[in-house]
């Protein structure tokens, strides 16, 4: 199974006719939020895979040159707080970003954010239940706290996702948000998670 991550910032060769022949294999797209609504749902109709996604800190409505305004992206399956099954693999998401800012949306203090775990924690025992493990892959935009993440206040990761990670376990952790250049570590292992910072693009094999 081929798993196409993508992030943060648009890549001209997935937004390109190209991107049929480059990933033709790609049996499921996730992302990490921070996207534009229009490159997500290229990406859905050229590739026509099941597709999932969590909301960064910047987005916001999209208005489009044919008049719609986009508050989501179309044929995508918004992740945030839920699990769900797909292709044998158990998905689960968190949106958003550190709070910095007052009463934007897709921000969320510390609290919040463990508040938002917490209620997903009965999903996640009923994984436990049905199929013998908690979850496969957590997505989220904001990294965890210390991993891949920032000192400044926007860029903190959230003390939460590591709880999360030492009581559920999934194999992968993709985040976005993080914007890294040069040679700045992208996989970081922690405990039996893989914590993976998905920008702009990756591709994961199952
Ligand atoms: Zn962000």
């Amino acid at each position: 199974m081929k798993i196409l991550a993508v992030s943060d910032r648009v890549v001209k060769g997935i937004y390109s006719s190209r991107i049929c022949e480059r990933f033709s294999d790609v049996d499921m797209v996730l992302a990490c939020g921070d996207l534009p609504y229009t490159y997500l749902e290229y990406i859905v109709s050229m590739l026509n895979v099941p597709c999932f996604y969590v909301h960064g800190n910047h987005d916001q409505p999209e208005y489009t040159a044919n008049g719609r305004t986009l508050t989501k992206p179309g044929g995508w399956v918004n992740l945030d707080g839920r699990t769900v099954e797909a292709r044998g693999l158990l998905l689960g998401g968190l949106e958003g970003s550190i709070r910095y800012r007052p009463d934007a949306p897709f921000q969320y203090t510390e609290g919040e954010m463990a508040h938002k775990v917490w209620r997903l924690t009965p999903a996640l025992l009923m994984n436990r239940v049905f199929y013998g493990r908690y979850l496969d892959i957590l997505i989220t935009h904001s990294p965890p706290f210390g991993i891949h993440d920032d000192t400044d206040r926007a860029h903190r990761g959230f003390k939460a996702l590591l709880r999360f990670m030492a009581r559920f376990r999934p194999r992968y952790l993709l985040h976005g948000h993080k914007h890294a250049y040069g040679l700045e570590s992208l996989r970081t292992q922690y405990k039996d998670t893989e914590v993976i910072n998905v920008y702009p693009s990756r591709v994961i094999e199952w």
